[in-house]
């Protein structure tokens, strides 16, 4: 596709008229995410304003509040090895790369995405498989990053091969937004053998119905018919799918497609996210409209990562413990029994 290269170096086809609000993101200076699309989604894009938020900057990212940070889970406290955390005594996290289909401009990993680190070595997969190893409480490794399926298909079948060979019963979950928004990169050798690796799961990253194209469902009946089990996290953002219907509508397609919607998840306060961000207010007032409209089958549970290290919980107002005039206070059982602190923002 013909492009053009705008001040800060990032590709835009020539032929897209930009809004206002998008252009200033394009001639700002400073610490950005980089604009990254593809024909695809950027086709989508076009076509539905929920799809182009999530795809074409705008400058309101280049707004940071004091709430944010650009480590918002803390990952990098939870780190004991290069590339992986370690924050859950059950599981760990591997960054396998930092390479994505496109930028997702909510994406709460910004200050690692696409910065241009390389893919994760074999000695740092040497390391981390050692740590596995001499850790018997980790069940689970998720690998994520960036995408791990923008690797080509003999790396990442060589690092899935590798971490199965640490212990049979390892569930392995590799996390992935590519059949969302490159559907054409899931083919049926590769899943094939992907699905030989069991107990291994797809979790998935779809935020909008209209997604939900027939390539991307294409793309979950390779995964599904490999006998890989999938299921989706969508993350809550506004003026995307902060809306009752748009929701049912995303998690009733993912049913029909064999995707178990797995979480809602409440956005997290990484830098210059704050105009995506949906009031708690409105979070759970979704949820009681979803309860209404689609099955328990059907419904995620609605999640934060509580900042500053206080690990993910579920958005249960019997959690709460109190609400101050800027913040929700809740308790974390799992992690530590503190309490911790989300913003109170307004709409
Ligand atoms: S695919 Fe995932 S890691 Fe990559 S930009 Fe989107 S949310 Fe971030």
């Amino acid at each position: 596709m013909d492009e053009t290269h705008n001040k800060s170096g990032e590709a835009l086809p020539h032929n897209i008229s930009l809004q206002r609000d998008e252009q200033g993101w394009f001639e700002a200076e400073g610490d950005k995410l980089a604009y990254q699309g593809n024909p695809y989604y950027l086709n989508l894009a076009l076509q539905h304003d929920g799809i182009r938020r999530q795809l074409i900057p705008t400058k309101q990212e280049m707004m940071f509040l004091d709430t944010e940070s650009s480590d918002p889970l803390s990952e990098g406290i939870h780190s004991p090895v290069p590339r992986m955390i370690h924050r859950y005594g059950n599981r760990v996290a591997v960054l396998v790369t930092d390479r994505c289909s496109i930028h997702c401009r909510h994406c709460f990993r910004r200050s690692f995405t696409g910065k241009g680190h390389a893919d994760l070595s074999q000695s740092e997969c040497d390391s981390i498989i050692g740590y596995i190893e001499n850790h018997k409480e980790i069940q689970e490794v998720l690998l994520t990053g960036g995408d791990p399926l923008t690797l080509g298909d003999s790396s990442l079948l060589e690092i899935l091969k590798r971490f199965r060979t640490v212990r049979d019963d390892l569930i392995i979950r590799l996390a992935t937004r590519i059949p969302a928004v490159y559907p054409r990169r899931i083919n049926p050798d590769l899943l094939r053998e992907i699905g030989r690796l069991s107990p291994l799961w797809m979790v998935i990253q779809f935020n909008h119905p209209e997604e939900l194209t027939p390539e991307s469902r294409r793309a979950l009946r390779i995964i599904r018919e490999a006998g890989i089990p999938m299921v989706n996290q969508t993350v809550l953002l506004k003026a995307v799918n902060d809306d009752s219907d748009i929701l049912a509508r995303l998690f009733q397609g993912l049913l029909r497609e064999g995707v178990k919607p797995y979480y809602l998840f409440q956005g997290d306060l990484a830098r210059g996210t704050s105009h995506f961000r949906v009031p708690l207010e409105r979070g759970w007032q979704i949820m009681d409209e979803l309860r209404v409209k689609i099955s328990g089958l059907a419904m995620p549970s609605y999640a934060v990562d509580l900042p500053g290290g206080g690990g993910k919980i579920p958005l249960n107002r019997s959690l709460l413990l109190r609400t101050t005039k800027t913040a929700y206070v809740f308790k974390n059982t799992e992690v530590d029994g503190r309490e911790y602190e989300y913003p109170r923002e307004t709409e």
